[in-house]
């Protein structure tokens, strides 16, 4: 267990056992891709892959951190902590008592050691199960109760984004802390980004006899910061033309009328996805509520349809991931995360997923794609103490 090895990886650095142990975890979006900064819906599940903390509180204010996928350990005080100080990963782990105290909470020192087994840079949120863990150990070591009540987790989740914001300096909308956070087993999590109101929805693909198979596709493609900012930026432009605050403002009901009148077609395509991508999300939820998984699957390729043509987020390997599973009788699969790279996600009956996962790596080998890695996930629970 990941457990036992934070812990071990503790005491052969710190020379004694941590005080305790927590763990937080990665996530997958369902549905709703690039919604969070248009004030829209996404829908999120906790993945059993999880990121543990093992730490013990100092009575100064120094930080000394180590990660089983980290080089080395890294040591700075607390009032040494500052946009990108630390640098690397360190700054997603101290970021986190930084912005606890920022945000009025009394916290001190902390060693802390780290084992993830949420694969990293595969869009399935890493960093946040990575602050979450940490944010848990601190709330616990220094007496906060933030894990106590969905308020005071969403409160913990504001100072993990905060801690990825300013000190990571890594721009991100809010969805996978949330989900690190208010996850729980056996539900996706309805996350309404405009006033961070959230539902628990029912998603228990055994019982249905489905699986929710991820491919990561281990894709690397450079340029893609500026791709993330000229999407942000034509959403806000096309907001503008409109003459609405955010897109998720925008009726769905005669929407090829309205887009009519920006001003080129980017703009016209980049906004249909944002704003059929938001009604995807209530139908999507609808469909949930009633084990409509035919209609699940069918949203899940209308919104990859939609990435791939209007928002022009996703590469070949990620139209590979979803061709081939659908091929192997998904009912639908969709590219999930930011796009240029990462994980696709594919619904498919509980006993076809082993033939859709060596069909998906037959079609990458065909193309000359590096492996992919794919794996069966089931919605599991927010970030706890383990011990
Ligand atoms: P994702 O969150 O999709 O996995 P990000 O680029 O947001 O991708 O975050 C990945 C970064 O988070 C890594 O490059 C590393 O700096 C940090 N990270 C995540 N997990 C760990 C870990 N277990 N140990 C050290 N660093 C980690
Ligand atoms: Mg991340």
């Amino acid at each position: 267990m990941s457990a036992d090895s934070a812990a071990a990886l503790f005491e052969a650095t710190f020379g004694r056992a941590p005080d305790g142990v927590w763990s937080a975890p990665g996530r997958v979006n369902l549905i709703g891709e690039h919604t969070d900064y248009n004030a829209g819906l996404c829908l999120p599940i906790a993945l059993p892959h999880r990121t543990y903390a093992a730490a013990s509180p100092r009575d100064d204010r120094l930080l000394r951190l180590v990660s089983a996928q980290g080089d080395h350990v890294v040591e700075l005080s607390l009032d040494d902590v500052a946009p990108g100080r630390p640098g690397g990963w360190a700054a997603y782990v101290a970021g986190v008592p930084w912005a606890l105290e920022r945000a009025g909470h009394r916290v001190r020192g902390l060693e802390v050691a780290i084992d993830g087994r949420v694969p990293l840079g595969a869009g399935l949120s890493s960093s946040a199960a990575l602050e979450c863990a940490v944010g848990a150990a601190a709330s616990d070591l220094f007496g906060l109760g933030l894990l106590d009540a969905p308020s005071t987790r969403r409160a913990l989740a504001a100072a993990c984004i905060d801690a990825e914001n300013t000190i990571a300096r890594a721009p991100t909308g809010g969805m996978d802390q949330s989900a690190a956070l208010l996850g729980t087993s056996l539900h996706a999590l309805l996350l309404d980004c405009r006033d961070q109101h959230t539902e628990q929805v029912p998603f228990d693909l055994a019982a249905h006899d489905l699986a929710l198979l991820v491919i990561d596709t281990r894709a690397e493609h450079a340029l893609v910061d500026g791709q993330y900012a000229e999407r942000r930026r034509s959403c806000e432009q096309a907001a503008q033309e409109l003459g609405v605050p955010t897109l998720r403002e925008v009726p769905p009901a005669r929407l090829e009328e309205r887009l009519a009148t920006l001003s080129s077609d980017l703009l016209r395509r980049r906004a249909r996805h944002i704003v059929t991508e938001i009604r995807r999300v209530e139908q999507a939820v609808e469909a949930l509520r009633h084990d409509d998984f035919g209609r699940l699957g069918t949203l899940f390729l209308e919104s990859h349809a939609s990435m791939r043509d209007d928002f022009e987020i996703s590469v070949a390997e990620l139209d590979t991931a979803v061709e081939a599973s659908v091929a192997a009788g998904a009912l639908g699969a969709r590219m999930t995360g930011g796009g240029f790279g990462g994980s696709a996600i594919a619904l498919v009956p509980a006993a076809r997923a082993d033939r859709a996962q060596r069909r998906v790596a037959q079609a990458f080998s065909d193309r000359g794609f590096r492996a992919p890695d794919s794996f069966v996930v089931a919605a599991s629970g927010a970030a706890q103490r383990e011990r």
